[in-house]
């Protein structure tokens, strides 16, 4: 095994990587956790200590580390062509056989795709296809899209601008102008004395609530993450979603799921979309598409909108330079390849799915959990300082208190990757985790969840 100078590496990174969503005051303080390998669920760090991947490194390494086939793909890749562009009417073979095998995975309404880097550049780009798509159409007044608090859409200009999250809107100006919010359908916070499937209504009812404010004819399309990942694994009722598109239908209005984190297999379909009965006009796609292995985003063009930007629609004057690159596109191949051959989406759909929402739910006995919840590979748990008689009647800590933070702090340094947002615990673990590898993690979960227990008690906060 290498050695490696971990505290050497920690200074370096402090003296000049600012990192994404960081303080990098406090960072430098205490110095980065450094990575240094992973293979199949499993990270090492520079001190050799072996960690869980519940996180999918951020919700895309679906496929687990170490793919050997994957490297080569990208490097035959590499040594054949490693760029070219698409502009200027040129093509590249894996961009080709990229786009025709995602019109064949996903939903029907989908032949056509636009490729971009990230999933921001993704969101980018639906902003500007579905207000030109209404500028073809001759209905240059609707540019409005209507989002919601606390999703996540990206960190670009219009993709923190579609998202819902305060803490990004406060800097820079944001959102830009054109995008409005509804609440997000989170039952815990907002659906008490309602079963779930009237709160899934009533929280679908706040769009056409804010298309008759807007006015029906500004209003351009309706942007939604089938489950809500970075807000804090937000799954909506069943009804949510059905009655989001009856509203869209009702009023003519674009509906735009993104599957950054849903889609390649994530809660046991290709998109969720499928799994919650929908038929949206454009897919936002990213992290698992390759699994992380190179970065590579997109939009999937349903038929209404590919045929008037088409046959009508003339240039497009809108691209990036790694458009369909090519050893993206190469890697993308071959993770989907790997998850159709290892049958990943049967797996999460009916066996390892089902076992982790069993194992996963068993939390709820502990003391310090109250409420337990998943879909497919996604699961939270909310921290509670006690519990009452629905999950309306919990008691939160105080804010203040950051125990989402201490609960995180015990994860980690026991080798267990598990988010926190708030005191909402997260899990996204990698599609290839075995029962057995499921039972590990539950262990070393509740493991955890006692030590943060007997820390907080030693506090008196429980
Ligand atoms: C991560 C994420 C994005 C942004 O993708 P990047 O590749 O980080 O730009 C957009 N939407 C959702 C739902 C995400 O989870």
């Amino acid at each position: 095994m290498t050695n490696y100078d971990t505290s050497a590496i920690q200074k370096l990174d402090t003296a000049h990587y600012i990192h994404p969503f960081t303080d990098h005051k406090a960072l430098g303080e205490k110095g980065a956790r450094v990575m240094v390998r992973g293979e199949g669920i499993y990270l090492w760090d520079s001190n050799g200590k072996k960690i869980i991947d519940g996180m999918s490194g951020l919700w895309c390494v679906n496929v687990g580390y170490g793919r050997t086939s994957i490297s080569q793909a990208v490097y035959k890749q590499m040594e054949t062509l490693p760029f070219y562009n698409s502009f200027f009417n040129t093509t590249n073979l894996p961009a080709v056989e990229l786009a025709a095998k995602l019109a064949q995975i996903s939903p029907p309404q989908f032949n056509h795709v636009y490729f971009t880097g990230s999933g921001s550049e993704a969101n980018d780009t639906n902003v500007r296809m579905v207000r030109r798509y209404w500028d073809v159409l001759g209905h240059k007044e609707r540019h409005t899209i209507i989002s919601r608090h606390n999703a996540y859409h990206g960190s670009t200009m219009a993709g923190a601008s579609l998202g819902g999250m305060s803490g990004m809107h406060e800097q820079g100006g944001l959102p830009i102008p054109g995008i409005v919010h509804i609440e997000q359908p989170n039952y815990l916070e907002s659906g008490k004395g309602m079963t779930e499937e009237a709160f899934g209504i009533e929280a679908a009812s706040w769009l056409e609530k804010k298309i008759l404010e807007v006015g029906p004819e500004k209003v351009a399309a309706f942007i939604g993450e089938p489950i809500q990942g970075a807000g804090g694994v937000i799954i909506p009722p069943s009804t949510y979603w059905p009655e989001i598109q009856r509203i869209c239908d009702k009023y003519g209005i674009l509906l735009i799921a993104d599957e950054v984190i849903c889609g390649f297999g994530r809660v046991g379909r290709w998109f969720a979309s499928e799994l919650f009965g929908i038929k949206p006009d454009l897919i936002t796609f990213a992290k698992g598409v390759t699994s992380g292995y190179v970065p590579l985003g997109g939009v999937l063009v349903g038929d209404r909108v590919a045929k008037v930007l088409i046959e009508q629609g003339g240039e497009f004057n809108h691209g990036f330079t790694y458009s369909g690159h090519p050893v993206a596109c190469a890697a993308a191949l071959e993770n989907i390849r790997i998850i159709e051959d290892e049958k990943l989406i049967d797996r999460v759909a009916n066996d390892t799915g089902p076992y982790l929402k069993k194992r996963f739910v068993e939390l709820a006995d502990h003391p310090l959990v109250g409420y337990a919840n998943s879909c497919g590979f996604v699961a939270g748990l909310n921290l509670v300082r006690s519990k009452g008689a629905t999950v309306h009647d919990n008691v939160a800590f105080d804010e203040s208190q950051a125990v989402g933070m201490i609960c995180r702090g015990y994860m980690f340094g026991n080798g267990m990757i598990m988010r926190a947002v708030g005191d909402r615990m997260i899990i996204a673990p990698p599609l290839v985790l075995t029962t057995a590898q499921i039972d590990e993690m539950l262990a070393l979960i509740r493991h955890c969840l006692d030590l943060t227990y007997a820390d907080l008690k030693e506090r008196g906060w429980v």
